[in-house]
């Protein structure tokens, strides 16, 4: 089938060459005697023309609707002056049918596919979301996400980092969200969390002396899903040995300015300018911002902001936790202060956070490397030590095994994609995203167990009230 196929976006090169077309009927239009179809494949649209003449050709070409899959033969030819179209790179051309197969029937979509789908209603665009996706907005949008991933594994792969998974039935990694469980049935009562990051296994192939390592990775957070968050998002997640903080934020900075290039749109400033979390809360009132004067949406405008404060105070209950997440090192200068339990609101972290037009893109930092200070923290963050040795052994024992100075960093993928589309939430960058109310109204999940699913993993639904 493929072989004896053309795209649409091959026919201007075709003229008077009998060629097959293979895609949906996009548009439809009756011109008495001629029939138009726009037909739509992957590569864009082509021009298909049935004429009255043959009179079989026509009558089944008259059945056509939208969103039909169909194949078409014939020949290639000029189309009129006057009759040509501007706008597509194939609009001067059109394909003169003289077969037609129908591929498959289609029912008439339930949401509109030719308009940028903006005023649909969210949940009918996610329960029809392979229509959704048929419009060209998101088409293009899944495509850019394409071209943006491609162009930092070419980056990343370039600069000798190796890409590994890591698992997704984990153990709670803590980044300040709550965790998703998914029940042990071989160890009823317990449970694996899925990974809000893979930031324990990346510090861990650290010291397996991996060096440089990166992974596509997913990480999942149950939290309220709102415009720039969703249960789910990609991160670029990157790890490195032997480097501190400039080297991290240098290798970041280059592979954003590869992507962004890459993907046809501009750098505001190079380098990119940097801000201490002192100086940014100062000048803009948060630590992350928008440096743009005005709103040019080609253009992106990063900034750093550095020395993030190492804690967090609950101003309600007093209590102590991680400002970014338990493994960031403090500055060496306040690890007295640290072990002195002194000052502790004004330590800092080196710790790092990427903003762009106005969105936190990335955050990272250098990990703490040393047992002794990773105890510390985690007794000041109130943790008894068999506590944290339960939770956190694995990784304080890894670390008396020679464990390289490492840090790393972790832009996400979505925010990235989102701000290259020029879109304001990731949900649109996303194939297959929840809704705001936390639902995929596609699979119409979540959805109840069965009574034998929840048997085997021994857990008894609690009626609530
Ligand atoms: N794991 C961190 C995060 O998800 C990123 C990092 O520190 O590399 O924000």
């Amino acid at each position: 089938m493929e072989q004896n196929r053309t795209y649409t976006k091959d026919i201007l090169n075709k003229e008077g060459s009998e060629v097959t077309l293979m895609g949906w009927v996009d548009v439809r239009r009756d011109h008495g005697k001629l029939l138009f179809i726009d037909l739509r494949d992957r590569t864009g649209t082509a021009q298909v023309l049935f004429m009255s003449k043959d009179a079989e050709l026509y009558a089944k070409a008259n059945t056509l609707r939208p969103e039909w899959v169909i194949q078409v033969t014939g020949i290639i030819g000029k189309r009129p002056d006057g009759m040509k179209n501007t706008e597509t790179i194939t609009g001067d051309w059109e394909l003169q049918a003289t077969e037609l197969i129908i591929l498959s029937e289609a029912k008439t979509p339930p949401i509109p596919l030719d308009s940028d789908g903006r005023d649909i209603e969210e949940e009918m665009r996610l329960k029809y979301r392979y229509l959704d996706l048929r419009r060209q907005r998101m088409t293009r949008n899944i495509r850019l996400r394409h071209k943006a991933t491609t162009l930092v594994r070419e980056f990343l792969n370039n600069q000798d980092f190796i890409e590994i998974e890591t698992p997704l039935l984990t153990k709670t990694s803590p980044e300040g969200a709550r965790d998703f469980l998914v029940p042990s049935r071989k160890y009823p009562g317990n449970f694996f969390a899925l990974p809000q990051s893979p930031q324990q296994y990346k510090q861990l192939l650290m010291i397996a002396g991996f060096e440089r390592y990166y992974q596509i990775a997913r990480a999942l957070r149950d939290e309220d899903p709102r415009g720039d968050r969703q249960y789910e998002h990609t991160q670029i997640d990157i790890e490195m040995s032997f480097v501190n903080e400039q080297d991290v934020r240098a290798i970041a900075e280059e592979m954003m300015i590869h992507v962004v290039e890459g993907c046809g749109k501009k750098v505001l400033q190079k380098p990119f300018p940097v801000f201490t979390h002192e100086e940014a809360m100062k000048k803009f009132g948060a630590d992350k911002f928008d440096l743009r004067t005005e709103k040019d949406p080609d253009t992106l405008a990063f900034a750093w902001v550095v020395d993030f404060p190492l804690f967090d105070k609950d101003e309600e209950t007093g209590h102590i936790t991680f400002a970014h997440n338990p493994f960031s090192a403090p500055k060496p200068e306040h690890v007295e202060k640290l072990f002195a339990r002194e000052d502790l609101e004004h330590l800092c972290a080196q710790q790092y956070d990427l903003v762009c037009n106005g969105y936190e893109l990335a955050s990272g930092g250098v990990r703490i490397s040393d047992p002794m200070i990773q105890r510390k923290v985690f007794e000041i963050m109130g943790l008894t030590p068999e506590e944290t040795e339960e939770r956190f052994g694995h990784l304080i024992d890894a670390y008396s095994y020679g464990a390289p100075p490492h840090a790393g960093i972790a832009p996400g993928l979505d925010r990235l994609v989102m701000i290259l589309a020029k879109e304001t939430g990731i949900a649109e960058v996303i194939a297959f995203p929840k809704t705001g109310q936390a639902r995929d109204p596609m699979m119409n999940t979540p959805s109840p167990a069965s009574k034998k699913q929840l048997d085997e993993l021994g857990i008894e639904i609690k009626k609530t009230p």
